[in-house]
């Protein structure tokens, strides 16, 4: 795709984001974009840096390896793929957050190594509402038994709750696991009495209908820069 094409994508997702954002009365700073340039070369994501977009995401390591030092310092790199424990220290010397923690003992793992690192790990639990094999992800009766943990653990930051539902060819079909994830962010707030701030939930055929049930951040790929070749979605 054109650099004009692309620049000319992430201008209507961003309308769209925000208008979404305002139709379900929030702001449209309350809303991220995670910009999702897995499978896309430096060059060809260099085009949304240029045009001013700073937040990225990758789901593979290996990838986001060779590609990080290709763009700005600038930009802020967020990790939504499945991360294995040996791979935690790379991780968190790439990313400034990691959507897709999915067992308590990757989240201890990631606080020790973030502790070593003198730093904080800004991660969201990965939720797996409708309980697919083929996908990561906390059940909810285990998360509900391990948030007191999580919470407990002194280099981790719990920034939200992540979901990836099933994909279904009607966007508002996707509205219910949107608001169930919405209602279980809920619940563990007030059963543990503390703020979950974060829903990552919504990706490009269904953000508008994620942000209209919360999200409050989206994670948006081939919107932007046209169907993928190679299948990114793990
Ligand atoms: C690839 C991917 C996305 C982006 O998907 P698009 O449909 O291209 O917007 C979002 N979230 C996760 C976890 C992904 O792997």
């Amino acid at each position: 795709m054109e650099r004009s094409e692309i620049v000319s994508n992430l201008d209507t997702v961003r309308q769209r984001v925000a208008k979404a954002a305002r139709r379900s009365g929030r702001s449209p700073s309350a809303v991220e974009l995670l910009v999702v340039s897995k499978t896309w070369s430096a060059e060809v994501v260099s085009h949304v840096v240029e045009s001013g977009h700073e937040l990225l995401g990758e789901n593979k390591l290996q990838e986001a390896e060779l590609k990080i030092p290709d763009l700005p310092p600038s930009v802020r790199w967020h990790f939504i793929g499945r991360l294995q424990r040996n791979k935690a220290r790379k991780a968190l010397a790439l990313f400034d957050a990691i959507h897709s923690v999915d067992t308590l003992r990757l989240a201890a793992h990631l606080s020790r190594i973030a502790g070593e690192m003198g730093k904080t790990s800004r991660i969201y639990l990965q939720v797996n509402l409708d309980r697919e094999e083929s996908k990561g992800g906390f059940s909810v009766s285990q998360l509900r038994e391990d948030l007191p943990e999580l919470l407990s653990m002194p280099h981790l930051y719990i920034a939200g709750l992540m979901s990836i539902p099933p994909a279904v060819e009607d966007p508002e079909k996707a509205r219910c696991s949107f608001r169930k994830l919405r209602e279980f962010r809920d619940s563990l707030e007030s059963d543990a009495g503390v703020e979950i701030e974060g829903l990552s939930m919504g990706m490009s055929h269904d953000f508008e209908v994620a942000i209209e049930e919360g999200a409050t951040i989206v994670r948006v790929g081939s919107s932007i820069f046209g169907p993928r070749i190679q299948k990114g979605l793990s």
